[in-house]
């Protein structure tokens, strides 16, 4: 607040956790009221992707901003703004996508565009000792989870960009335990922030095919069910693996022998170990990988999702754009 006491400020708080439509609509109506002409987003994934959801609907024309998640009315404009990082995990403070949850009809849904990359973001990895632990847990799992969308498809000769994802992996598989245990150790911190930050602004995907399955599923189970982001990737990521294994076997072997140094045994074998090292290494972060673990309501919700993708008509998902409705239900019928 002293850096900005030669401007104007209207604050707005309370936009939380998945960031909800209905609170976000408060905000529009503040900044429309106040003729904001910047926004700043001071917090984590939620509030930056809340504020570039706002950046869009003050400047949009329709008439029901919902369209703008829907994809029913196309954005290419968006007011100005900044960030300020509090909470390593989505890369966000470095992309142009957002994700918006609306409570009213349990959906969230995600939106973007070169109009939303943010003017400047300030990340100061001192903020990581004031995160709780299971907070910094989900930082760390949803940007291993990103570089997993971006690298477990098929070799296609990105050999850099096979490196910096794997790069990515092994910082935080190596920061992961001391920053869980001491978040004030700087030098873990400010390598979990970057590595979250590099994990998704588009370096590591440039030329090669992304996969987005995993997070495509995981969001009906935030919307449906309530579980923090990160912790949906963990419970569908090594089932995804394994219904697919076919076509991701090679990746997931160079991802064996390359991140977690497995030598022993043929491609299946290590694929294998790739995918157990995987669920292991969430584990080592406190998160349990079954939905059954998470709530007693499982049954019908692989049918539900697969209704849901199928009346939005998303019947290719995945690197190869394969992945349909009924497969879907069979990967969340694994992750029970
Ligand atoms: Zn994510």
């Amino acid at each position: 607040m002293n850096a900005l006491s030669e401007h104007k400020v209207v604050e707005f708080g309370g936009i939380p956790p998945n960031p909800e439509y209905s609170v976000l609509m408060e905000a529009l109506k503040v900044i429309k009221e106040e003729k904001i002409d910047f926004l700043l987003a001071v917090g984590g994934g939620s509030v930056i992707d809340g504020t570039k959801f706002l950046s869009a609907a003050a400047l949009f024309d329709g008439e029901e901003p919902w369209d703008i998640m829907t994809k029913r009315a196309p954005i290419n404009k968006g007011m100005p703004f900044g960030t300020v990082l509090t909470l390593p995990a989505t890369g966000s403070e470095m992309n142009s996508g957002f994700v918006i949850n609306r409570e009213e009809t349990k959906e969230k849904l995600s939106a973007g565009g070169d109009a939303f990359y943010p003017q400047f973001s300030i990340l100061d990895p001192e903020v990581v000792k004031s995160i709780p632990q299971r907070q910094i847990a989900n930082g760390i799992a949803d940007a291993y989870t990103h570089v997993l969308e971006q690298y477990m498809t098929y070799p296609m000769g990105g050999l850099l960009q096979d490196r910096f994802a794997e790069g990515i992996l092994q910082t935080l598989i190596e920061i992961a335990p001391v920053v869980m245990k001491d978040s004030s150790d700087y030098k873990a911190a400010s390598n979990f922030m970057w590595s979250c930050t590099m994990a998704l602004n588009g370096l590591i995907s440039k030329g090669v095919p992304e996969d987005w399955a995993t997070h495509m599923m995981g969001h009906e189970l935030t919307a449906l069910f309530g579980i923090d982001h990160a912790r949906t990737l963990a419970i569908l990521a090594p089932n995804h693996f394994l219904y697919n294994f076919e076509a991701k076997k090679a990746k997931l072997a160079q991802y064996a022998e390359r991140v977690w140094n497995v030598t022993e045994g043929d491609e299946d074998q290590k694929a294998k170990v790739g995918i157990k090292k995987t669920e292991e290494f969430f584990h080592s972060l406190g998160i349990k990988t079954k939905l059954s673990e998470y709530t007693d309501n499982y049954e019908g919700v692989a049918e539900e999702i697969a209704k849901r993708f199928t009346d939005r008509k998303w019947f290719g998902l995945g690197e190869n754009r394969s992945l349909k409705p009924e497969d879907v239900k069979k990967i969340v019928e694994m992750s029970h």
